[in-house]
């Protein structure tokens, strides 16, 4: 029996997907730049499924990638041509709401803004991805996804608390503490979290949730230039006070999110900087006036505080809907995501615009301002020939700034197809082998989500040497990522 007709016994024959046609809606992730067609995309209904799914292309030595939600920024989702694509949308149960324990326990395609629903309002489960409405959890734990929020309590991986996984053989294994904080053992809990479908697929996902915040406190302040909302950055972790969230937006993401939202922006502001602060009500009122003041201090030209929750979440709105605004100013764009020390940040912001101007593009830049976590969205055309490549290019030479600037080459969108060619300017060949020979111990075949996350990829129990350069690279003819 072929793949394609056990996939069908497996999950039901309309839950196969093999039409070009059909096949068409899974081709990119969030990253349009990227495109490739599976040989047949399956829709398990169960996790009981999804093992199956795997273990029957385990045998027929066919590779496999998850796909969640498919609003990954970096072409993790991204189909294997050969291979089999394994949407998880269809298992989007909640299992268990465990508010005495702090727990909730769900399936892989469940929403983030699901689990928020699912404990509030009592509780809350802090990371806040901008796509929370359509990203699956699944996805959340395969990038280590962060968001508004993470400044003060903490990325994906501080609150994955237990997993099942799908090995990449179909073996079922259970890693971390199910509802337990920690488990004895090596940590493959953490070592899952931000695998990028590397290492398997997640069927069952425990969070650990905290309760709700009694109050909050959100302004917006406004700047006539970004390095001033910079500088309130730096004085308000300076006076050692711990914002839930700092989000700086620059005045072409101010344009777009205001012409999308009508949240009353200024559009004649060089900069927004979204203060929220959290907690009890008395400190949150004392560090309030502070922050207010500090903002003050650092030439804010207008400070507006939500005075209502409809007026806090209409400030969030504009922050949120900022990268999707920005077909309003281009029809395309190409978003970075790169992360720097926080002090670096006017050098940085300096560098982009330097940037810009060499390569003849816009850059919009809307950032997670507390973690020094940059989004510059370099905006372009594609029906202008050559746009597509000069904003290609500027993205990569922000990358490389920040890496020179001490930085990461990644803050939460992941390395997937589109940077795993910069893991070199990061590892060292030694680092990039220990990465391997985990991937290997959770996958020898090298059938999940191949051809993602390392730079180069070998045969598992092959030994890396040391890096020799083959003659057609010698000759520039050709290049290794
Ligand atoms: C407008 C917009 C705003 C965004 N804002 C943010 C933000 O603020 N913060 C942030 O961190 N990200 C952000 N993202 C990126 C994206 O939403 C996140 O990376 C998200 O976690 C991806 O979830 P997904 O379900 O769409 O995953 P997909 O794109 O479907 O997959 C992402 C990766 O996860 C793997 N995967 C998916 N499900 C599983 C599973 N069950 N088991 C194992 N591997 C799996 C896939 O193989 C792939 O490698 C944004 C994206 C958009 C389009």
């Amino acid at each position: 029996m072929g793949l394609v007709d056990q996939l069908q016994r497996i999950c039901g024959a309309e839950f196969v997907i093999t039409h070009e046609h059909q096949l068409r809606t899974y081709e990119s992730d969030g990253l349009l730049q990227y495109a490739a067609m599976p040989k047949a995309a399956v829709l398990p209904g169960s996790a009981e499924e999804v093992h199956r799914v795997v273990k029957a292309c385990h045998e027929a030595g066919v590779p496999t990638v998850a796909r969640g939600a498919g609003s990954g920024l970096s072409g993790g989702a991204l189909p294997h041509e050969d291979g089999v694509l394994i949407v998880l949308s269809r298992l989007r149960r909640i299992l268990d709401v465990d508010l005495e324990n702090q727990r909730v326990v769900v399936e892989p395609g469940v929403t983030n803004l699901e689990v928020g629903a699912a404990v509030g309002p009592s509780h809350y489960y802090p990371p806040d991805p901008s796509s929370q409405v359509v990203c699956s959890i699944g996805g959340n734990v395969a990038e280590n996804s962060g968001g508004a929020h993470c400044f003060k309590y903490g990325f994906t991986t501080n609150y994955v608390t237990g997993l099942e996984v799908v090995l990449p053989d179909g073996d079922v294994v259970q890693l971390g503490g199910g509802k337990m904080v920690d488990a004895p053992g090596y940590d493959l809990l953490g070592a899952f979290v931000g695998s990028e479908g590397t290492l398997g697929v997640a069927t069952k996902i425990t969070l650990r949730v905290i309760p709700a915040p009694p109050a909050w406190r959100t302004l917006v302040a406004f700047y006539e230039h970004m390095d001033e909302a910079g500088r309130t950055v730096s004085a308000i972790v300076s006076a050692g006070l711990i914002p839930g969230a700092m989000e700086i937006m620059d005045k072409l993401s101010i344009e777009a999110a205001e012409a999308a939202t009508r949240a009353g922006y200024p559009t004649d502001a060089g900069a927004a900087l979204v203060v929220e602060l959290d907690g009890p009500e008395s400190e949150c009122e004392a560090a309030f006036d502070e922050i207010v003041d500090i903002c003050r201090q650092n030439d804010a030209t207008g400070i507006r505080i939500a005075e209502d929750e409809a007026e806090r979440a209409l400030i969030w709105k504009a922050r949120k809907a900022a990268f999707a605004a920005m077909g309003r100013l281009a029809p395309n764009y190409y978003v970075q995501d790169s992360v720097i020390p926080r002090t670096q940040l006017p050098q940085v912001l300096t560098r982009i615009e330097e940037l810009a101007r060499e390569y003849d593009v816009r850059v919009a830049n809307v950032f997670h301002a507390g973690d020094g976590n940059l989004h510059p969205l370099v905006l372009y055309d594609a029906a202008t020939p050559g746009e597509a490549e000069r904003a290609e290019e500027c993205a990569g030479e922000i990358v490389k700034a920040c890496v020179d600037l001490g930085g990461s080459i990644t803050g939460e969108h992941g390395v997937g197809v589109d940077k795993k060619r910069y893991m070199p300017s990061m590892f060292d060949e030694p680092d990039l082998a220990a990465f391997q020979m985990l991937r290997c111990a959770f996958d020898p075949a090298g059938l999940a989500n191949p051809g993602k996350l390392m730079p180069t990829p070998r045969l598992c129990g092959e030994v890396p040497g040391p890096y020799r350069q083959h003659p057609i690279e010698a000759a520039g003819l050709a290049e290794r990522f």
